[in-house]
């Protein structure tokens, strides 16, 4: 990767700011139900803390605040403390994230790490103001970038602030460009690719990329039934983009032309209604009225023999509903099945399908899982992230 990392930038006796991706689920008690985002960007913190930074400051965003002041619910506290625990010491905690008074308490602090508060509570962090950014900017002397989840929006943190000080990418930031990145430029074949999630309409600026890289491309989820309903196939009351009947055959049409094996789903797991598991049977033709809800053993057997064969997989969406046990067993079987494959690189796409690897135990048997949904997409999708755009090439 030839972008400018945080070990190429002088942090010794410098102020640090750090845009990492604190967006951590909370409950109703406003308690962090799982923090492994926190987790994931400890490795850049504790770089920058052991080779002699004088300040770490830290900067996220958290939900969706309005964007007109402070919200208590979407405060950083809780990360504040989660924090706090990671590092073994003390992190003071501002009650906003720019103005003279911010500055004033960086100074004074008898703290290393110091917590801004959420960024979004100014609208101008979305709108990438160029004072909002300068104001951030002047809190440091070094700027680095680990919030992969954010990197596919223009936002004053993330790129607008790389105008005015030294930037490099943080260590969770460059293993996404690696990842990702070597996915689009210059993939170990064949690349296998396995789709699934809810909407073809999502996804076909990515299948449309992908047809362009891979090998073969295998397709599951609720997604799959708009390409069968393009070869005539009996869909029942899946979920169907009828509008996106048309497009689906096209995309079948330019991976043949293109010499991309394209998988479907040639058996399914059926339900007369998706609040009757007791009723599921598999087919190879859906019946009318019944609804598919995860792909059938023989699928799973011929996504297998596919998957068998590359050097790369890239994983995005799940193949059936598996936050429901009784819907799982593809997507289950599949995870499973990449933990067993050795000399291969995985690569999990952000959002549900990290939440299938993670839920099916297997995370630490990929190489790696993608840490941004929206991000990860539009990286494989071929699109130019302005968060990584803006920063320099080494
Ligand atoms: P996405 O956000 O597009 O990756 O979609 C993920 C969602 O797709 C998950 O919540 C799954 O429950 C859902 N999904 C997967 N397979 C199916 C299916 N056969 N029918 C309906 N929804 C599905």
């Amino acid at each position: 990767m030839n972008k400018m990392t945080v070990k190429d930038l002088d942090i010794k006796g410098k102020k640090v700011i750090i845009r990492a991706d604190f967006n951590v689920p909370l409950d109703k008690n406003l308690k962090i139900t799982d923090d492994r985002r926190i987790q994931a960007s400890m490795p850049t913190i504790k770089y920058v803390l052991d080779n002699g930074a004088s300040k770490v400051i830290l900067m996220s965003h958290l939900g969706r605040p309005k964007g007109d002041g402070p919200e208590d619910e979407f405060r950083l506290t809780p990360v504040a403390v989660r924090l706090q625990e990671l590092l073994g010491e003390k992190v003071l905690k501002l009650d906003d994230c720019i103005g003279d008074d911010v500055k004033a308490k960086i100074a004074g602090s008898q703290e290393r790490v110091i917590l801004l508060e959420n960024l979004r509570f100014y609208k101008q962090e979305k709108k990438n103001d160029p004072e909002f950014a300068k104001s951030l900017a002047s809190l440091a002397d070094v700027y680095v970038d680990d919030a992969f989840g954010t990197a596919h929006r223009a936002h004053a943190s993330v790129a607008g602030i790389t105008e005015y000080l030294p930037s490099g990418a943080g260590f969770l930031l460059e293993k996404e460009i690696r990842y990702l990145g070597g996915v689009v430029t210059n993939p170990e074949r064949p690349l296998v690719v396995i789709l699934g999630g809810a909407k073809v309409s999502d996804k076909i600026t990515l299948v449309e990329n992908l047809i362009k890289k891979s090998d073969a491309i295998l397709i599951g989820g609720g997604m799959a039934y708009t390409f069968l309903k393009s070869q005539g196939k009996n869909v029942g009351n899946s979920k169907l983009e009828a509008d996106k009947v048309e497009i689906a055959g096209e995309l079948l049409e330019k991976a043949k032309a293109a010499g991309v094996n394209m998988v479907l789903t040639t058996d399914f797991l059926v339900v007369e209604a998706f609040d009757k598991p007791e009723t599921r049977k598999i087919v190879t033709d859906i019946p009318d009225g019944w609804e598919s809800l995860d792909i059938g053993p023989e699928t799973r057997e011929k996504f297998k023999e596919v998957l068998a064969t590359a050097k790369t997989i890239v994983w995005n969406g799940p193949v059936g509903v598996f936050e429901v046990d009784e819907y799982a067993e593809g997507t289950k079987d599949i995870a499973e099945y990449i933990a067993t494959l050795k000399d291969v690189t995985s690569i999990v796409g952000g959002g549900d399908s990290a939440a299938a690897v993670s839920k099916f135990n297997v995370e630490d048997a990929m190489t790696h899982i993608s840490t941004g949904g929206g991000a990860s997409l539009e990286f494989l999708e071929g699109k130019e992230l302005p968060g990584i755009a803006a920063l320099k090439d080494k």
